[in-house]
């Protein structure tokens, strides 16, 4: 069985439109690289007709192409993990699906790791999204370095090449809500980073609402730092610390002039009792988040289901018709897909 040096791993969630165009650019900037390749697609549980056109880019491309379909939508990075478990390249490369991350960047990867780094980021020079958009990142860039120590200059871009060692170091982690950049930065030894064009989405909308943003972003800091439960022990601490003090004002006005200081302190100390009883309450929910993770693991739940697999039969196995098939048979699936 010849292995193919690279592979390319993308997730795919609703990009029915985006597609087509994404084969016509992927491939011949793939077959200009002169290497043996293989690109693995993951559909995301896409409600459109995603599945169908991937499938029909399988019968076009089987040499090179694989399609893993989801049974359900588990989110990006999940999506990429199972890329990862089935990708069998030297060098492993993440895309995106909406031509964002422009398939002709891949050689400037590729050429960094020529120079020994087993990790390449994509730096998007000139960012093409909205405001809001660069601003969610800016933030959460910031609190990420600040907690995590991880220093990605743009930890939002999906075009990256990996190393074999670092993907098998992902491929054995088990944990399901998770951030893979930051995840491959801990593995890598040798990481470097290089400017990559980025382009407005082709078509389609994003699939981040503001809610799924804030829980990546969030992912990135809990899953990757203790510091927001450090934290709190500090603002806890220095409340204390006021507290008593507001006491010791309070005991000492009593003695001194002989009744409770009044008036502006009583409210004061409202508006410190309001913030302190919203801390706490937020406080609670950051150890929810901790905990309900930890339950999450504890439960250890399949990550994802896996419909179907396209892709040609392995030499080694050929007696398995080279479809992967459960819980659907391989007609379900190519009927349903249709
Ligand atoms: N994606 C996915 N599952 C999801 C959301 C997104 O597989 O639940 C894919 C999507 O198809 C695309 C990539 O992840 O290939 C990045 O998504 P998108 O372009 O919407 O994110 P943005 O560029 O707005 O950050
Ligand atoms: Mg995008």
């Amino acid at each position: 069985m010849n292995l193919p040096v690279l592979s390319v791993v993308i997730p795919v969630f609703n990009e029915e439109e985006g597609l087509p165009a994404l084969f016509a650019r992927l491939y011949p900037a793939m077959d200009k690289l002169g290497v043996t390749y293989e690109i693995i697609f993951v559909n995301d549980g896409s409600r459109d007709r995603s599945a169908a056109l991937l499938r029909q880019q399988f019968e076009r491309r089987p040499d090179v192409t694989r399609v893993v379909l989801f049974a359900g939508n588990y989110g990006q990075h999940l999506a990429i993990m199972a890329g990862f478990e089935r990708c069998r390249g030297e060098r492993i490369i993440t895309l995106d699906a909406d031509l964002q991350n422009p398939p002709e960047e891949i050689p400037k990867l590729l050429a960094k790791m020529d120079e020994g780094h087993d990790y390449v980021g994509g730096v998007r020079t000139k960012r093409a999204d909205s405001w809001f958009r660069r601003n969610v990142s800016r933030v959460g860039n910031y609190v990420r370095e600040r907690t995590t120590g991880i220093r990605m200059t743009d930890h939002g871009c999906m075009l990256r090449a990996y190393s074999r060692p670092i993907v098998n170091a992902i491929n054995a982690c088990t944990e399901i809500n998770t951030f893979i950049p930051a995840l491959a930065y801990t593995f890598a030894q040798n990481p470097a980073e290089v400017s990559v064009e980025h382009a407005q989405r082709a078509t389609g909308v994003t699939k981040y609402s503001l809610y799924k943003l804030f829980r990546l972003n969030f992912d990135l800091v809990t899953g990757f730092s203790l510091a927001p439960l450090q934290v709190f022990s500090l603002i806890g601490f220095l409340l204390a610390l006021g507290a008593m003090g507001m006491v010791g004002f309070q005991v000492i006005h009593r003695l001194v002039r002989g009744e409770a200081a009044e008036g502006v302190f009583a409210s004061v100390m409202d508006a410190v009792l309001l913030f302190v009883s919203g801390l706490v309450l937020f406080g609670i929910g950051l150890l929810g988040e901790y905990i309900g993770r930890i339950y999450q693991e504890v439960l250890r739940r399949p990550r994802f289901l896996i419909s179907s697999v396209l892709e040609k039969p392995d030499a080694e196995d050929q007696q398995d018709a080279g479809f992967q098939v459960a819980p659907e048979t391989r007609a379900e699936t190519l009927a349903r897909i249709k």
